[in-house]
């Protein structure tokens, strides 16, 4: 086992590698910008090195800061989180011809899998179902892309191979718009991804976002620790997930579950890893996988008991996978609220210092937050600052003590989604399990405030 890793992450991600490490008896190495330096895992750290200024660009993107930090403190290892350099396949080639290991998959699976055209491609061969759209990426002729188009069928998306965060797509609805949409998509795919490259898929109308966690180690050894439905989503970003979702044969879950831990085989894939579905009456349709550890690893961890960032650690340092499928059990409900500092009604972002913090307790609740009383959030990133996660026996027991819970939490100084979240999970809706990808933001649109 590793004796030192270095956490090249922040916020609440950062916290809980730390906490992992510690478990496991390993020394934990914290990076932090200039910003984060009253960050709680830079103050608990035995060990914390400055990376740089506020801005990403210069400190979490900064390969070379990253890679000195884990040399001059003799760190064996890095774990990427999410975000960040975490699907980067040129850090983790770097990070690995440096001498340390790379805590996720092999440079090449990342490669594969970073571009959607070449992860679909992959998918496909070893029969994972996938969104019907052209074979590839688009080709520039007009006539050919009205072709696809229209073998495809109406609505079509046109997505950037390059894409991530929900950006780099674009519904279309009629021939009239295509070109014109894939010439658009195409130029913001540039700017944002430096890869122009599209491709196009069905739109599918009303599909449920659910999404399959696998772990894999180096001896060809994988499992799928069963689904997290994530359609709870505004603007493409998700904001309440929960395990299992609700409503789904469970026989069609381990049939897909199967076929995603036979890619996996076929890859040589390590680590963790989430293949994210469209699932639309009855079926499942393949729409990217992430090479990483998600933010809502939470809720398969209390509906499992598997520690999912431990055994990221430990497939890393060679160590075989401590369960096999049919050990892996499913129990009970969990649900997570993404505590983000925001307008929980304009959406704002709302950075500054927290006044008070009060976090929820008791039977089934869980927290994974870096904040504290009298903590700045900094503007300069992504601002989700925390989760709530609550498990209970059934759904209904979940929802009840997430009420509960975002009952009891407070924070002042900023704003945040809490509202939000405490309306929601009183929604007769939501409350009976299975919304579709589109719910929350017509929610949103009729909500009286
Ligand atoms: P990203 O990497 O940016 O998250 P994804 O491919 O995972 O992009 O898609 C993000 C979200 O966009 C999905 O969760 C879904 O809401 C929507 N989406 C993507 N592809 C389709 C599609 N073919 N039909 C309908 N919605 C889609």
């Amino acid at each position: 086992m590793f004796k030192k890793i270095l956490v090249a992450n922040r916020g609440e991600i950062a916290l809980r590698i730390q906490r992992a490490c510690q478990e496991l008896g390993i020394k934990a190495v914290m990076v932090y910008s200039e910003a984060d330096r009253e960050a709680k895992y830079v103050k608990l750290a035995e060990e914390a090195v400055c990376i740089g200024p506020a801005p990403s660009a210069l400190s979490y993107l900064n390969m070379p800061a990253i890679i000195s930090a884990a040399e001059v403190t003799d760190a064996e290892a890095i774990h990427p989180g999410y975000g960040f350099l975490s699907e980067n396949a040129d850090f983790a080639e770097r990070v690995e011809k440096s001498g340390f290991q790379f805590i996720g998959p092999t440079p090449e699976s990342i490669r594969i899998m970073g571009d959607k055209v070449s992860a679909k491609q992959a998918m496909i061969k070893a029969g994972v179902p996938c969104v019907p759209g052209s074979e590839g990426e688009l080709p520039d002729d007009p006539v050919q892309i009205r072709r696809i188009a229209r073998e495809v069928g109406y609505p079509v998306i046109i997505k950037a191979a390059g894409g991530g965060g929900g950006r780099g797509m674009r519904v279309v609805h009629t021939e009239a718009a295509l070109i014109n949409a894939v010439a658009m998509t195409k130029a913001e795919a540039q700017s944002a991804f430096g890869n122009p490259s599209v491709y196009m898929e069905k739109f599918l109308q009303n599909p449920r976002h659910i999404e399959i966690q696998i772990l894999a180690d180096k001896h060809k050894n994988a499992v799928y620790l069963g689904e997290r439905d994530c359609s709870m989503q505004r603007r493409h970003q998700k904001i309440i997930e929960e395990a299992p979702a609700p409503g789904v044969p469970r026989k069609l879950i381990e049939r897909v579950g199967d076929r995603c831990v036979a890619a996996c085989k076929k890859i040589g894939y390590r680590g963790a890893g989430t293949f994210e579905f469209l699932y639309e009456d009855g079926e499942f349709y393949f729409i990217e996988m992430n090479t990483r550890v998600q933010v809502e690893h939470p809720v398969t961890e209390m509906t499992t008991g598997i520690d999912i960032v431990r055994t990221q650690i430990m497939v890393a340092a060679g160590e075989r996978l401590p369960f096999t499928q049919r050990q892996i059990e499913i129990r009970g409900h969990a649900i997570e609220c993404r505590v983000n500092a925001e307008d929980p009604y304009k959406f704002v972002p709302s950075p500054g210092r927290i006044t008070m913090w009060h976090a929820p307790g008791g039977p089934g609740v869980r927290v994974d937050s870096h904040i504290y009383t009298n903590y700045f959030v900094p503007p300069n990133y992504d601002s989700m600052v925390g989760k709530i996660i609550v498990h209970g026996d059934t759904r209904e027991q979940a929802l009840a003590r997430m009420r509960t819970a975002l009952g009891e939490t407070v924070v002042e100084g900023i704003n945040t989604n809490i509202p939000l979240h405490r309306e929601l999970m009183v929604d007769a809706k939501f409350m009976s399990g299975g919304t579709n990808i589109h719910y929350l933001e017509e929610w949103l649109g009729h909500r009286t405030r």
